[in-house]
This record gives C-alpha cells, structure tokens and sequence, in this order.
C-alpha cells in the first residue's frame, strides 16, 4: 500500500464528489470507507498524482487491483478498464434499473472485471435506492 498525502486524497474524494468513480456508491453510504486507486498501478510505472488517482469504493479497488484491462465479455478483445481521468461515466455506463451496463468495450470490460452487477452490489443498490 502506498501512503497517498492527506491534502492529496482530499482532493481526489472532493474532485470525485464523494462517490467511487466506477460505481458510483457515494461513501456516506458505504460500509468501509472509500479508498484512492492508482488507475495505472505502481508497478506499471503509474504515478502518485491527482492525474493517475481515482477515489473508489473497496469492491471496485479490490476487483481492479493492479490490472488496467481484460477481455471484452462481448467481443472477446482486449480492452482497457475505463478511466475515470480521461473519459466520461455517462460515455460508458448506463444505469438500468439497480444494474449498471457496459455499453463501450471499456464499459462491459469495467462492468465484468470490477463485478459492477455481482448480486450483493445490486442487491446494495436496491437496498440503497440508488437507481437513477
Ligand atoms: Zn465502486
């Protein structure tokens, strides 16, 4: 784990509004804390700066880990994950009901790596109301 500066980590959870960048759970809501993550990890020369830094929720930095893509669950070709830093949410994801889908490769391939639909998340979602 690398030690993220205070000032900085404010500045990713104030930039992101408070909410995980890829799910978009707000952390008021989460049982643990949000966390920031390192969109290309260390050990691929990724940097620790605002620009290489996301604020996400556990589930979805545990899932993502160190990787920066897999394989397109509808194609089957290689993708990027999306990146919060240099793409935009609504480009990517569409909310449909308590589920969110993919609907670019970077979407799907986010969507499956990160476990964006596992049953306890959408059950979470339903739980919280957040639909939209
Ligand atoms: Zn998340």
């Amino acid at each position: 784990m690398t030690v993220i500066p205070e000032p900085l980590r404010r500045q990713v959870e104030e930039r992101a509004k408070h909410r995980c960048e890829y799910c978009l759970l707000p952390n008021s809501l989460s049982f643990y804390p949000h966390e920031v993550d390192h969109i290309i990890a260390l050990k691929h020369s990724g940097s620790t700066n605002a620009e290489n830094l996301a604020y996400a929720c556990w589930r979805c930095n545990r899932y993502k880990g160190t990787d920066l893509g897999s394989f397109d669950p509808e194609t089957g070709a290689f993708s990027f994950l999306f990146n919060p830093r240099t793409q935009q949410w609504s480009d990517h994801f569409r909310w449909q009901d308590a589920r969110i889908n993919g609907i670019t490769p970077e979407g799907r391939t986010t969507v499956y790596l990160l476990k964006l639909n596992s049953h306890e998340r959408i059950a979470e979602r339903q739980r919280l109301n957040l639909e939209s």
